[in-house]
Order: structure tokens, then C-alpha cells, then sequence
């Protein structure tokens, strides 16, 4: 076992010791994902909000606030239980996505900086609290990410306000002297293509200038960095992008004339690959040729596979040298699209077999 990857003993121990359906987190890699990021993008003024939506288990948030992350929340639940978790309301940005007003009221009672994400809302937040801080989440018109459910940009999403209304936002913002500090935009989740994201970036840095937004201090582009799922996918050149990310940032910062603080919102790419779900198989069938492994999960523990068809690795911890066969391997829950995983080539799985979902750690 090294410190990011836990092998099969160590999980069948910890599957014996608490009961399944358990997950279990690698601590090590969390961090070790969130501190490459500094290094990937070498940009002296960078922060990393680590999305807490993809997992806002306590202990995961703790020991990112231990290692100075901040936090990207998007409900009032969110930035409770931060604030909870140690991370003071400095290190918090409350992105406002369809929220009502009293939750308005509620989240600006923490004191946390708002990213606001509708002319509407802006309105309302203009005439309650004037002269304040906020920052405007924009949409900046790239449609991107690993499944259509997850893609939050173009014209045709619930996100963000559109880049050709920056003229509107501007007005409200003058009419209750709101100062914009912070743009934002967010394009998707797990992007297979990084020109894209610099393409939200690009678009987003293009409505700059110092005379429509004079009092920026930073410039947020979202999460949607993107992990291997599939042992045969390739990791993406962080490193690489993160140069080119740098290049883009640096050559509008010196267009804008300061050097800005650049914002990421990573959730996937810190939790995902660090999280198991381990379950147990407790039925096995054979209908017509066709096996079907039965375990002691299903999609209120995992969500993804009937969400977006998401694939996720599994492994027989319990029979790893067992002959290779195909199953249906199915959650406990009474509909047909329970399943984690259909056709699986998997080591022979018996009654009692303890097998291992890996990449279980966000949006799970
Ligand atoms: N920021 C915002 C505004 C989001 O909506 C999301 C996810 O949907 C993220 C960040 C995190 O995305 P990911 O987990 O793909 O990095």
C-alpha cells in the first residue's frame, strides 16, 4: 500500500471492522490533489475554493481547511457547516444560485462574500445591503463538460448571467453602489477539453476593462478539472495547462494593469479519486446466461451511474484472482437502473464477496 492508493487487505479490514456499505477516504490524496494544483498553475496570487458540494463529508472538509484551502458553497447549509468546519468567513464565497430571500438574508447575516448569479437577484441584493462587496457570476458562453447534466454553460443553462448583459449588471451595481471585486463563471464538470476551459476563460476575461469593472481584486474560473474514471483514460497535462492558464491570466492582468488574484473551484478533481465505496455481495443470479451480482448498495449510496451513466471502476476485493467473468452488478433498490455497472468484466464474484467501487469520492 503506498499513501495515496489503499490495497485490497487494508479495505476488506476496514469493510470487517465497520459493516457495509462503507466509504472510505484517502486523506493523503485529497491533499496531495489540492497542492498540486499550486504547482500546476504557478500564479503567485492563486486560491483554490475546493467546491464542497462534490463532498461536504466533515473530516474531509477539516483537513482542507487545516491545509489553508478555502471553500466554494453553494447553499445556506453549505456555509454552516464550513463555518463549523473551522474556515472563517473570509475563506468562503456563497455562490447564490436560485436562492430565496430569506436565504439571502440569512447567508449575508455569516458575512460571506456573495457571487451573485441573475440581474434579478442582484436587484434584490442591491437594495438590501448597498454599498457592499460582491462578485457577479457570469456565463461565458462555452458548453463543456463530461455529461450533458453537468455542462453549465451557453444560452441555454439555468447559470450565470450572459456576458452581452454586463452593460445591466453594471447599472444596478451603480444604482446602489455595489463594488464588484470578483467575476466569475463556471463552464462544467469534468471537462475532457481544456481549450475549452481556456475558452470560458478567454470569453469571460474579454468584458474587462478597467473603466467597466475598476475595483476587480480577482477573477474566478470555476471547477471542471477532470480525473480518469476508466483505467484506460488518460490523466490530463495538468502541468501543461496550468502554463497556458498563466499565459492567459498574466497577459490580461498586464492589459488591466494589477496583477489579480486568479480563483479555482475544484471539487471533483480533489475528492473524486479518493474516495471507495465498498459493498457486499449477497445474491448471485443467473437468468438465461447472464449473471447478476447483487450487493447490499444501491443508488441512494451512488448516485452517479443512473445520473449520467457515469462509469465507475469496481474491483472484487475479496476474489482478486478469480477467473474473469461478465456481471450485472446491482444495487438493492427496487427499480431496473439500479445497477453500478452493466456487462462488467470482473475476478468471478461469489455470495459473500467484498467488492470495491474506486473514483467514489465526489458527487456520490
Ligand atoms: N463551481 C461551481 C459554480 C460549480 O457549479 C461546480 C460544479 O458543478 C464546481 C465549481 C465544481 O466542479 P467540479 O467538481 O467539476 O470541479
Amino acid at each position: 500500500m503506498d499513501n495515496f492508493h489503499f490495497n485490497n487487505n487494508f479495505l476488506i479490514e476496514l469493510a470487517k471492522k465497520n459493516g457495509t456499505p462503507l466509504y472510505v477516504y484517502n486523506g493523503n490524496l485529497i491533499v496531495q490533489r489540492y497542492k498540486e494544483l499550486f504547482q500546476f498553475i504557478p500564479w503567485s496570487k492563486l486560491k483554490i475554493f475546493y467546491a464542497m458540494k462534490a463532498n461536504y463529508n466533515p473530516a474531509i472538509l477539516k483537513l482542507l481547511e487545516k491545509n489553508n484551502a478555502c471553500v466554494d458553497a453553494v447553499s445556506p447549509g453549505d456555509v454552516l457547516l464550513a463555518l463549523k468546519c473551522g474556515f472563517s468567513k473570509e475563506r468562503i464565497i456563497f455562490t447564490a444560485n436560485k436562492i430565496t430571500d430569506e436565504e439571502m438574508h440569512f447567508v449575508k447575516s455569516l458575512g460571506v462574500l456573495f457571487n451573485i448569479d441573475s440581474l434579478s437577484r442582484l436587484e434584490k441584493y442591491g437594495k438590501a445591503y448597498p454599498n457592499s462587496d460582491i462578485c457577479i457570476r457570469f456565463n461565458s458562453n462555452v458548453v463543456a463538460g463530461e455529461h450533458e447534466r453537468v455542462r453549465t454553460g451557453g444560452e441555454s443553462t439555468k447559470f450565470g448571467i450572459l456576458i452581452n448583459k454586463s452593460k445591466e449588471v453594471t447599472v444596478i451595481a451603480k444604482k446602489y453602489n455595489l463594488k464588484i471585486i470578483g467575476l466569475h463563471e463556471h463552464t462544467g464538470s469534468g471537462i475532457p477539453e481544456t481549450v475549452k476551459v481556456l475558452e470560458g476563460m478567454k470569453n469571460l476575461l474579454a468584458i474587462i476593462d478597467t473603466e467597466t469593472f475598476p475595483d476587480l481584486r480577482f477573477v474566478d474560473f470555476g471547477g471542471g478539472f477532470k480525473v480518469p474514471y476508466h483505467p484506460q483514460e488518460k490523466r490530463i497535462d495538468y502541468a501543461k495547462f496550468g502554463t497556458e492558464i498563466v499565459e492567459t491570466f498574466n497577459t490580461f492582468c498586464k492589459r488591466y494593469g494589477k496583477e489579480l488574484e486568479m480563483y479555482f473551484e475544484p471539487g471533483k478533481y480533489i475528492v473524486a479519486e479518493a474516495g471507495y465505496l465498498i459493498i457486499e455481495v449477497n445474491t448471485l443470479k443467473e437468468n438465461n446466461h447472464k449473471l447478476i451480482a447483487g450487493t447490499n448498495s444501491g443508488f441512494s449510496q451512488l448516485l452517479r451511474p443512473i445520473l449520467y451513466n457515469a462509469y465507475h471502476h469496481i474491483i472484487n476485493l475479496s476474489n482478486p484472482q478469480g477467473s474473469l467473468k461478465k456481471y450485472d452488478i446491482c444495487g438493492n433498490i427496487c427499480e431496473s437502473g439500479d445497477c453500478f455497472a452493466v456487462d462488467r468484466e470482473i475476478n468471478e464474484i461469489r455470495e459473500g464477496d467484498i467488492l470495491a467501487i474506486l473514483n467514489a469520492g465526489a458527487y456520490a
